[in-house]
């Protein structure tokens, strides 16, 4: 079973100086689970993340993607950093993430976008490469924005050409972070349904997000974390409905 699972995260650390930012977070996925990361501002949401997928190197604890462990190794400073970067970029590709802020190319059109690392990194012929995103644009209904650059499109059109992107590499896991905190209110809706879509099609994703009525209705599991620990973890039921941490409480409870 834990063969199979798509990610796996075993007492993650991460220190920045002497900044304890993650004092272990462990995750286990299945197959189509939709885990919602919520939390405070600081707490340590996005250094999760992007521990997951190698943007930062955890001081300690496992990543396993499918049953294949990232190698790590110890620098001549005493400093872990990953064994092989090759494995790295595979496994990056393997684990593709879209962020607040969108991170397309601004000098590259939509689709020039979404070929690029299918083509570079997975190797796939071009031809296929245009298929697969023409696929992907159709997906998330911006098709016809396909020759576009980003900055020609609205928040929430640069955001789903960020999502086709994303797919186009055909990933284990997606790993979202808070993808509709940049957006105008009126565009957060389309951003979320493409994303719902995704979660019933069932993709596993882990979704940092502040939207809790998307966190209560489409995963499987939430994660509250609080000062680098999980808090509170369980099915939306749970930890909306009755959780145990105070912290939980007081998080949930009406600001205003
Ligand atoms: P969240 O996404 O939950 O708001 P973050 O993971 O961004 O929280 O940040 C958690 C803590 O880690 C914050 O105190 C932040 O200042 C610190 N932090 C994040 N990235 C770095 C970094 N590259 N260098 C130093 N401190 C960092
Ligand atoms: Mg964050």
């Amino acid at each position: 079973m834990a063969e199979n699972a798509p990610l796996i995260c075993k007492d993650i650390h991460k220190t920045f100086n002497d900044n304890e930012v993650l004092k272990g977070i462990s995750l286990e996925t299945r197959k189509g689970d939709v885990v919602s990361l919520i939390g405070s501002s600081g707490s340590g949401k996005s250094t999760f993340l992007r521990c997951i997928n190698l943007l930062e190197t955890p001081t300690a604890g496992e990543v396993i993607v499918h049953g294949e462990p990232i190698r790590f190794k110890h620098n001549r400073r005493g400093v872990r950093i990953p064994a092989d970067n090759k494995q790295v970029e595979l496994m990056r590709a393997k684990l593709s993430m879209v962020f607040q802020s969108f991170n397309l190319w601004s000098h590259m059109t939509v689709m020039e976008n979404i070929i690029e690392a299918p083509m570079h990194v997975l190797k796939v012929p071009k031809k296929e490469a245009i298929e697969r995103a023409e696929a992907y644009l159709h997906k998330v209904g911006i098709y016809e924005r396909k020759d576009y650059y980003p900055s020609h499109m609205s928040g929430g059109q640069q955001q789903r050409a960020a999502i086709a992107r994303a797919l186009a590499m055909e990933p284990e896991v997606m790993l979202f972070d808070e993808p509709t905190s940049a957006l105008d209110p009126e565009l957060v809706g389309e951003v979320l349904r493409v994303m719902q879509s995704l979660a019933e099609e069932g993709r596993t994703m882990i979704v940092v997000t502040h939207e809790m009525a998307f966190a209560r209705d489409v995963s499987s599991q939430v994660l509250f974390l609080h000062q680098g620990r999980i808090e509170e973890q369980g099915t939306p039921d749970k930890v909306f409905d009755n959780p145990d941490s105070e912290r939980m409480k007081q998080f949930l409870a009406p600001k205003f």
